[in-house]
């Protein structure tokens, strides 16, 4: 399959002080591959956002390797690079909102893109693609003289996947989208994304703080945890076949349905609070609360390795190598 973007043990750290730096994103590695959905997971806090915001350039990345369709894009860019990236890449942010400027009329926030792209060749051409795009989400003509606020949730969240959508991009990070919004109007965002998709030969990374909430609609997900990638597989394998303690310990919070699926039942529940960023644990990160801790897990950080074709993940208990050294 064709690879739309590589990240290369991608870093995004933060100065938060004199003396300290925040690593919130500190070597991630994983492919994310035309037309599918990457679902990528994780509590709050533990770089996926960061990660999709570096991967856009809403950040410079600190250190690593970004390739979008052959091209590299993760180091120096000018501001022409960066509009030029901006016209295949968009994102679609949590709160629909606060991303929404309350001040700007529908068919202006629109038409950002197109006029930042100068896409429209006049003003009339600008009017019919924002028609276009409100028809695209389901909203119509008659939407586009008012603003945000006279909207729902919904509707807003709509919004601004109209704008994410109308320079026709290939690749969308959506971070969260339907986090902030009510449950009954989330499967029809997820179902207007899938449709879009599907027409549009869409790229998704599908950024979610749940699991139960990427299943449907991930082809593969990956999992992070403190900055780093704890598991990436196809979205089966992970629910079916988790390998990673922490991987293991979100699913078991999950009630399971489907009989056939092995994993254990047992809770797990994980002691204490994640830790801090600024001054992560030694070795594996995962290791002050994982119920499966060796010395070992304290001294070397776990390799990120395929374990099987298409099943990445990093744990001394998944690594062969650390297995023959120990015996
Ligand atoms: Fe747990 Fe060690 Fe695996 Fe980390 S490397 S998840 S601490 S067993
Ligand atoms: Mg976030």
């Amino acid at each position: 399959r064709e690879k739309l973007l590589q990240v290369k043990n991608l870093k995004k750290y933060f100065n938060v002080s004199r003396h300290d730096v925040l690593k919130a994103v500190d070597g991630v590695t994983f492919d994310v591959y035309k037309g599918e959905t990457l679902g990528l997971v994780g509590e709050s806090g533990c770089g996926k956002s960061t990660t999709g915001r570096t991967i856009i350039r809403l950040y410079d990345p600190t250190e690593g390797e970004v390739i979008f369709d052959d091209q590299d894009v993760g180091g120096k860019l000018n501001h022409s690079d960066k509009k030029k990236l901006s016209k295949r890449m968009q994102m679609i942010f949590q709160d629909p909102y606060a991303s929404l400027n309350p001040r700007m009329m529908v068919k202006d926030i629109i038409a950002e893109g197109l006029d930042i792209h100068h896409l429209a060749k006049s003003p009339k051409e600008r009017m019919e693609r924002v028609y276009e795009m409100l028809e695209t989400v389901g909203l119509n003509r008659e939407h586009a003289n008012r603003y945000p606020h006279e909207f729902s949730g919904g509707q807003r969240q709509r919004i601004g996947i109209a704008r994410a959508l109308a320079v026709d991009p290939d690749f969308i990070i959506a971070d969260e989208p339907i986090s902030a919004l009510d449950v009954s109007i989330q499967a029809q965002v997820v179902n207007l994304l899938q449709e879009l998709q599907e027409k549009q030969g869409l790229t998704y990374l599908f950024i979610a703080h749940d699991l139960s909430m990427v299943k449907h609609i991930s082809d593969r997900v990956g999992v992070m945890y403190l900055g780093n990638m704890a598991e990436l597989a196809t979205s089966d394998e992970v629910y079916e076949h988790p390998l990673h303690p922490y991987t293991q310990s979100l699913l078991s919070a999950i009630p399971v349905a489907d009989p056939k699926i092995e994993r254990s039942r047992e809770r797990i529940i994980l002691e204490g609070d994640v830790p801090s960023p600024i001054d992560p644990p030694s070795g594996c990160r995962f290791r002050t609360r994982c119920p499966f801790a060796m010395d070992v897990c304290a001294k070397v950080r776990p390799k990120w390795h395929e374990v099987e074709e298409g099943h990445w993940v990093a744990c001394h208990l998944h690594d062969e190598e650390m297995k023959t050294e120990k015996a």
